[in-house]
């Protein structure tokens, strides 16, 4: 067990957990083709974790210092209980509540995330062009996506849109989300495109490390950095006319040596770090059992970058 005491979780380099993913679904609504195969299978209903346990779990690693929770999937606006566990999470005290989500189903649930206190969307885009956002994601959902954006906008949520970087793909479009971040004032964040599961092999000639978007943009831009805490994933820049520009840079700039990160699958299973498939379940077990499974899973996260992971991002939770 924990030594009595010990509120936090801190593993053996001084890593201390303070943030979670929660992942309330693998299904989604799109089939992204770096994320999951068009003949994708789910998960069904009975194996996921309850809303009442997932709000459980939650809570006991609040006490234990998690202070930020995102929560995400698959897609999470996909879960029938959606509603139920974003309520029972805002009513925990962290620091911040926010869902990462792909926009589809988001506007009808806007209100309901002002009202519970949710701070923070991270909308998934990554094209500018309709005919080749519907192709990414396999879907016709470009204008549906468009239009949560600019609802949310309206309604000043705190917002950043992520667009996963793709050679050959939407390298042609650096400059355009640029200057969709500078005209409506929503934070752009560029992800380097990791290698899990789908993207492991037939998206890997698409691999685009962000310092080539970032000398891309260099010619158009002048780019000041941006300072963000310690545990931040991200590295920013604004741009001269006011632009707010990130980039995740999992696979070029791994941040596994600062990494406060946890999380929990659709499933129960906790987690340590997003590229290794070591957990513990979690789905079950009464809460005075739980710190036995922290105190497991605080040596699992890896001290340094593991190259690949083959499960699929949906399935881990993004
Ligand atoms: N469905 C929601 C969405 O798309 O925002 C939430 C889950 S999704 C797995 C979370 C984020 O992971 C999305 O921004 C998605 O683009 C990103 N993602 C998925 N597979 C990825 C990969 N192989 N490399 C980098 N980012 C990836
Ligand atoms: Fe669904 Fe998000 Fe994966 Fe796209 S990236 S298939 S929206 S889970």
């Amino acid at each position: 067990m924990l030594p009595i005491g010990q509120k936090t979780l801190t593993d053996q380099i001084g890593r201390r957990i303070r943030k979670l993913r929660i992942s309330v679904a693998d299904a989604c609504n799109f089939r992204c083709h770096y994320c999951m195969p068009e003949n994708s299978t789910f998960m069904s209903h009975d194996r996921l974790v309850g809303p009442d346990e997932i709000i459980r779990i939650t809570s006991h690693l609040v006490t234990r210092g998690v202070e930020q929770i995102r929560v995400t999937g698959g897609e999470p606006t996909m879960r029938r209980e959606f509603r139920e566990i974003m309520e029972g999470i805002s009513r925990l005290e962290v620091k911040k509540l926010g869902l990462t989500t792909n926009g589809l189903l988001l506007k009808k649930h806007l209100p309901f995330l002002r009202d519970i206190g949710c701070h923070h969307i991270n909308i998934s885009c990554d094209s500018l062009i309709p005919d080749k956002f519907n192709r990414i994601t396999r879907r016709q959902s470009f204008e549906p996506v468009m239009d949560s954006i600019f609802a949310a906008r309206e309604m000043n949520f705190p917002l950043k849109i992520n667009v996963v970087l793709m050679r050959g793909v939407n390298d042609d479009e650096i400059i355009d989300f640029v200057e969709f971040a500078e005209k409506h004032d929503i934070p752009v964040r560029f992800l380097e495109l990791m290698r899990i599961g789908q993207a492991c092999s037939d998206q890997r000639q698409e691999y685009m490390p962000a310092q080539d978007a970032i000398d891309l943009i260099k010619f158009r831009r002048e780019l000041r950095p941006v300072t963000s805490e310690n545990d931040s994933t991200s590295f920013n820049f604004l741009t001269e006319k006011n632009g707010q520009i990130g980039f995740i840079a999992s696979e070029s700039r791994p941040f596994c040596g600062t990494c406060s990160r946890w999380r929990l699958s659709a499933d129960g299973f906790l987690r340590a770090c997003l590229m290794s498939d070591a957990g513990v379940s979690l789905k079950g077990l009464s809460p005075s059992e739980y710190d036995g499974v922290f105190e497991r899973v605080l040596p699992m996260k890896p001290t340094g970058r593991l190259t690949e992971i083959r499960q699929n991002m949906n399935e881990i939770g993004g």
